[in-house]
């Protein structure tokens, strides 16, 4: 088996495909400022099977479109938009982060959680701003370091596997940089990690041995799974998904 049909079968079944929380989105929908309103346009990028995309319509009336490359996360989303009965507020697209299909200044906000990686953070607020109308908001998490400093062990693991990691500071100081006003942040707790990541993934697990029995790919795929969550478990003070809001400047 290849590990994107890995990676898809492990988390499509699953409400989020990152590190979060509904009440996570809430609050970075509090530091925004948006109010709800049927006019307001917002892209979910990387909306996966649409954790937040789903909370946005709900909390907001937004009108919200929501990308991503992997055509199953998309399906679930429609089966979740209906379940919720906002399948008129949302629509999923399957579309790239890299170029989304977005005429410039037409976004009143975007919204990205634990997506932004694919780009890695300051190509991607650069990217995106020009979507974005005059004051229009970013709403993003990505992978971050809590403090100055960190154990050699677990600073090699991380850049090695995300070279764009950077500490609090740094992604305040992009977001400065690319023409944004910060307008809040916040790390991510540990039960958006444990309870709605990592133990879903967990408990599938039996489950993909018994559906690809004997095949070394799989054993191999959930054995790295494994050994990302116990980094966690061991290292998790040192690092979280920071949310940053910001809004487009003037400039
Ligand atoms: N926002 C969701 C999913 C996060 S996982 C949540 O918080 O649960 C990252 C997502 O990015 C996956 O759904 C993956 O399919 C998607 N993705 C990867 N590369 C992409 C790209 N180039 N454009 C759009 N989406 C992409």
């Amino acid at each position: 088996m290849d590990r994107l049909r890995f990676l898809v079968d492990l988390h499509g079944p699953a409400d989020r495909q990152g590190p979060g929380s509904d009440q996570a989105t809430r609050q970075a929908i509090a530091l925004s400022g948006l109010a709800p309103s049927p006019a307001l346009r917002i892209a979910d990028l990387g909306c996966g099977t649409g954790a937040s995309a789903l909370v946005l319509a709900a909390e907001l009336g937004a009108e919200v479109t929501a990308i991503d490359v992997q055509p199953d996360f998309l399906n679930r989303l429609a089966q979740r938009a209906d379940a919720a009965r906002l399948a008129d507020r949302v629509t999923g697209v399957e579309a790239s982060m890299t170029a989304p299909p977005f005429a410039d200044g037409s976004l009143d906000a975007i919204w990205s959680e634990g997506a932004i990686y694919n780009l890695g953070f300051d190509e991607g607020i650069a990217r995106w701003r020009r979507y974005l109308k005059p004051g229009g908001i970013l709403a993003v998490s990505d992978l971050c370091w809590l403090t100055p400093d960190r154990p050699a062990e677990l600073q090699h693991l991380w850049a090695t596997a995300y070279p764009g990691i950077g500490t609090v500071p740094d992604r305040i100081a992009a977001l400065e940089r690319e023409g944004y006003v910060l307008q809040g942040y916040f790390p991510l707790d540990p039960s958006c990690w444990m309870e709605n990541y990592y133990h879903p993934i967990e408990a599938r697990f039996a489950e993909m041995r018994t559906a690809h029995p004997g095949d070394a790919d799989t054993a191999r795929m959930i054995e790295a799974e494994s050994r990302e969550i116990e980094i966690y478990r061991r290292y998790g003070a040192w690092y979280s998904y920071g949310f940053f809001v910001a809004r487009k400047s003037d400039l």
